[in-house]
């Protein structure tokens, strides 16, 4: 690696975690008794495990507000609800550009943006890839080169054209798909963090799959704590914590979180835009921590498919996000800003982690 690595013993730190379907796990303390109640509870929507837990007055309240913004999202974003705005857009590929609202427009151009600042690993026109290959579906299936190359023919992000006066998106050309997957949950994290403060919401969180928002600190003063999985272990086992500021937004990739296995090798729901075909860049999982849901959620995708070198050049040149990476073969990076915040547990006090500097 070009960029100045050194290896550290980080401290490990005797937690115990609480078991937790899918993303992240909350470290599990006694709660303080005077903090005015809470309310936490799961819940399943975008096409994944919802978990919620806020503390104090406002906890009710916050707790069903989000749920129906939660909804209410869903609807306009989802590739699979046929009312939604994103697939009036892919209907509509090379007829017409279709109107769609103020948000859903914001969401595209942070999308673009995203794909230029990774240089293509992020791509929403990867639909057409992610159709073909069938990953998440019920019957994935590897493609021939023939099939793959007419696939990544209907791709192009210059092909999504997005008219700021007239509110539109159009895809030119007939065939041509978009998929918010990589970024959509980040993104609603960010609504929700929103709407959670407008509803009055002082402490508490929200996990969407791999997508973390936070509000405020524990109702015993301290900073909020999350288990990261071992993306070679099973579901429960953690392999560090991550503290997380009032404010923060947390998301991890995974080769882990949804792939399927033919002949011995295993395919997942990363694809790299320039192969067709699902990311091997050498990482199995990387999280970013950041104020931004959308950058934190779409910067996982695009830094597991670029690699850790060009990840962490990507992060040397930006100021707005650290990373956490895990190599296939078991090696732990984490970026600078992260120090003091990421600790090992106690069951991988001996893996090496190396702080990457800029
Ligand atoms: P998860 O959905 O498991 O939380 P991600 O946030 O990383 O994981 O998003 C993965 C989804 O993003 C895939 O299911 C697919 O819809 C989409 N996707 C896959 N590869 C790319 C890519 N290179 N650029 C943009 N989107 C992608
Ligand atoms: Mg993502």
């Amino acid at each position: 690696m070009s960029r100045k690595v050194v290896w550290i013993g980080c401290a490990v730190i005797a937690l115990s975690i609480v078991l937790y379907l899918a993303g992240f796990a909350p470290e599990s303390r006694e709660e303080p008794e005077d903090y005015g109640g809470f309310r936490s509870g799961i819940t399943y929507a975008m096409n994944t495990v919802i978990e919620q837990k806020w503390y104090g007055e406002s906890a009710d309240t916050v707790y069903t507000g989000m749920e129906t913004k939660i909804r209410e999202i869903e609807s306009a974003l989802s590739l699979h609800l046929s009312q939604s705005e994103i697939a009036a857009i892919n209907e509509n590929a090379g007829v017409q550009p279709v109107e769609v609202s103020q948000r859903t427009f914001d969401l595209l151009q942070r999308a673009k943006e995203l794909s230029e600042q990774s240089d293509g690993a992020f791509d929403i026109t990867i639909a057409p890839v992610v159709e073909l290959w069938g990953i998440t579906s019920d019957h994935p299936h590897v493609p021939t080169d023939e099939e793959l190359a007419q696939a990544m023919a209907l791709m192009g992000l210059e092909d999504l054209v997005l008219d700021e006066e007239a509110c539109t998106a159009y895809l030119t050309r007939p065939g041509m798909a978009i998929d918010l997957g990589g970024i959509a949950k980040g993104w609603t994290a960010d609504q929700l963090r929103e709407y959670a403060r407008e509803l009055g919401a002082e402490r508490g969180y929200v996990s969407l799959g791999g997508n973390l928002m936070i509000i405020g600190e524990r109702p015993d003063g301290d900073p909020f704590k999350f288990g990261l999985r071992d993306p070679q272990g099973d579901a429960s086992t953690y392999l560090g914590t991550v503290t997380l500021e009032d404010g923060c937004t947390m998301a991890t990739t995974g080769g882990y979180e949804r792939y399927f296995e033919q002949d011995g090798q295993t395919y997942w729901h990363i694809m790299d835009p320039f192969t067709g075909h699902p990311a091997d860049s050498g990482l199995i999982s990387v999280t970013i921590v950041g104020d931004e849901g959308v950058v934190c959620d779409g910067l996982s995708t695009a830094l597991f498919v670029m690699g850790l070198e060009k990840a962490a050049d990507l992060w040397a040149q930006s100021g707005d996000f650290e990373a956490v990476f895990v190599t296939a073969s078991g090696e732990v990076y984490i970026t600078e800003g992260l120090r003091d915040r990421f600790a090992l547990t106690e069951q991988y006090a001996d893996t090496p982690v190396s702080v990457i500097k800029r």
